[in-house]
């Protein structure tokens, strides 16, 4: 008898390539459902695509962040993932700032988006491409632009008797929307004629009427069971000077009407969104078949797709709270190394490459949100930087050894020693690094101990240890200071010992340690950056985040480095041997000094349980 087959495994709805989003896509395209879509050159209403050209894009998609702040982790998934789709698929992906909101957007904020979306490396997306017209433009785009369309879309809805202007008090449309159990009551000014509307609502954009006297509405269905169907305001007056328009609208659009309509004057095909827009999506699909029938859009409509916010462990996003920290003087400016904004991860030393990674593995699912640890990052980041970083010794917390019988080996005109080391062990072409070997060098203070612990191979009086690249050596003692810690260490030299020498390894040693010579080791600071805090949900459940703030955060070392860096330019990375990975500081590291390194991470999960 055969066994039982075993069910298939159940296919996975999370990790790229086959991600439900793809799967979309894929349908998509296999049906022509967007194969008929024209595109003017530019984003603007139906007639306007009709009259340009078959759209040379496959598929659109978006990032549209509101520029009211630094974009953060999550916002790199949600680039990563609307980018690599567009790429992946034949389409282009538009970076749209969503700026419909006057009150709280920047010019400093629009910039450093920009700017953090090239450094992740999708600026392709925006170069000229010859081959394909209409594809080569910066594909770069405000929303506020399409402010003017916005207002003829809401004259056309009063017209067609979908939109009226409520005078209602706000209070009394609260009272009137009914909860999730009761439907809401119809406002009084619901059944008013739409010229009257009309009349209203062109009062409301001239200023004929004061902040929050009255909004426009989309009339829907005030019983529906979906709340965002019950006549949703979709203008307010608000007398604000806006980024882009200044002071020309005393009216702003909501951003529930706003952003259906971006997408479609874009022609954007995938719509993609965190999961807490789902409930908006009824409302997105009736705008826009609305305006279709208006004949201000033209068929097929974008759709919107949601998926699973990305949380990170021992990591804190809100904008709010981000600013709070700031504020207190826990971290310092919005690029700190220690923060999960993506200008402080690139100070941090993080690549463009293992965000991309990190977010690729985190997956896509529509299932809830996500938790993914930290320690992800740091598996991506070493897994992209390992192969490139070129090596470095540095002494981290530096201890003087004086080789007493220096003289004696060398003659008593002693010369430095040269000696030389891979530039990388597993890439050869990348070259050598040089240094001298001297009678001071500096070695790691927790590399001597009096009296070895157990498995301690390292310097105790009478034990042979190896110089990394250099000569064997045997420790003497220690000469100590009035607190009695050890203030240099003694040594003798072996003589031909030096490491690639014939016979070099006649003398076998347990332990082998870096070091940097007196001579033409370089003073640099080091930034040992750990995790801001010690929890891995610090603000769950409205805990009081501060009191998980790690206070071991930032530890500034003063540290001995070897000549090599002292060409390193801000932002390249290495890895000090035994350390870890450490990059460059962008703003405080200059060739030739001062040098300022930060550590990105170290060799191992030191976090790991
Ligand atoms: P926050 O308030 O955390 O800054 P937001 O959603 O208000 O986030 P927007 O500027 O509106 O910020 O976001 C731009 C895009 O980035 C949106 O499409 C949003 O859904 C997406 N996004 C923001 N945070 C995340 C996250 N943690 N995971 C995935 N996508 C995200
Ligand atoms: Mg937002």
């Amino acid at each position: 008898m055969n066994a039982p087959k075993k069910a298939p495994p159940a296919a996975p709805d999370t990790a790229a390539p086959g991600h439900f989003i793809r799967q979309v896509i894929e349908q998509d395209l296999q049906a022509g459902t967007y194969a008929s879509r024209r595109w003017g050159g530019a984003p603007g209403d139906g007639a306007s695509h009709q009259a340009g050209w078959p759209d040379p894009a496959r598929i659109r998609t978006r990032f549209p962040p509101e520029p009211n702040g630094y974009l953060h982790i999550g916002h790199a998934k949600s680039i990563w993932l609307n980018f690599s789709l567009a790429r992946d698929y034949g389409g282009v992906c538009h970076l749209r700032f969503d700026d419909t909101n006057p009150e709280k957007e920047e010019q400093e904020y629009v910039d450093s988006i920009r700017e953090s979306v090239r450094w992740l490396g999708w600026d392709h997306h925006f170069a000229d491409d010859p081959a394909h017209p209409g594809i080569g433009q910066p594909h770069e785009y405000f929303a506020s632009d399409y402010f003017d369309f916005m207002y003829r879309a809401a004259q056309y809805l009063i017209e067609a008797g979908h939109a009226y202007v409520d005078e209602q008090t706000p209070e009394q449309m609260r009272a009137a929307r009914g909860d999730f159990a009761t439907p809401g009551a119809a406002s009084p000014f619901r059944a008013r004629a739409p010229a009257e509307n009309l009349r209203r609502f062109r009062e409301m954009a001239a200023g004929r009427h004061p902040d929050g006297a009255m909004v426009l509405r989309a009339r829907i269905d005030m019983a529906s069971p979906n709340m965002n169907l019950r006549d949703p305001a979709i203008y307010r007056i608000r007398r604000a000077s806006h980024h882009n328009t200044g002071d020309t609208w005393c009216i702003y659009p909501m951003y529930t009407y706003a952003h259906p309509i971006e997408d479609a004057l874009e022609q954007i095909t995938h719509s993609i969104c965190t999961l807490e827009f789902e409930d908006q999506r009824p409302f997105y699909d009736w705008l826009l078949a609305r305006l279709i029938e208006g004949g201000l859009l033209t068929a097929p409509p974008p759709r919107q797709y949601e998926f699973g916010r990305m949380n990170v462990g021992h990591v804190i996003t809100s904008k709010r709270k981000l600013r709070l920290l700031v504020e207190q003087g826990h971290v310092q400016g919005w690029d700190d190394p220690r923060r999960p904004t993506l200008a402080g991860l690139r100070r941090r030393g993080y690549t463009p490459a293992s965000l991309r990674l990190f977010c690729e593995r985190s997956g896509v699912t529509k299932s809830g949100d996500a938790w993914t640890d930290y320690a992800a990052l740091d598996a991506a980041l070493r897994e992209t930087l390992d192969p490139a970083a070129p090596r470095a010794m540095a002494v981290l917390e530096p201890l003087k050894l004086v080789i007493e019988n220096w003289a004696e080996v060398f003659g008593s005109n002693a010369h430095l020693q040269p000696c030389a080391a891979p530039a990388h062990p597993h890439r050869p072409g990348l070259g050598e690094r040089r240094f001298l070997l001297g009678p001071e060098i500096w070695i790691e203070r927790s590399d001597y101990a009096d009296t070895p612990p157990k498995g301690f191979f390292r310097l105790f009086p009478g034990n042979l240890v190896r110089l990394k690249y250099g000569y064997v050596i045997e420790c003497l003692s220690a000469t100590k200071d009035e607190a009695g810690r050890p203030s240099a260490v003694r040594a003798r030299l072996l003589p031909d010992t030096q490491s690639g020498t014939p016979g070099a390894d006649r003398v076998k040693t347990k332990g082998v340690i870096t070091w940097v010579s007196a001579a033409d080791g370089l003073p640099a600071q080091v930034r040992l950056y750990e995790r801001l805090f010690t929890q891995e949900q610090p603000d769950a459940g409205g805990k009081d985040f501060l009191a998980a703030l790690n206070p071991h955060s930032l530890q500034t070392v003063p540290a001995i480095v070897e000549p090599s860096l002292s060409s390193a330019q801000p932002e390249d990375r290495c890895q000090f041997e035994r350390h870890g990975f450490f990059v460059a500081d962008r703003h405080d590291h200059r060739p030739g000094g001062p040098l300022v390194f930060n550590r990105i991470t170290g060799l191992k999960d030191s976090w790991a349980k």
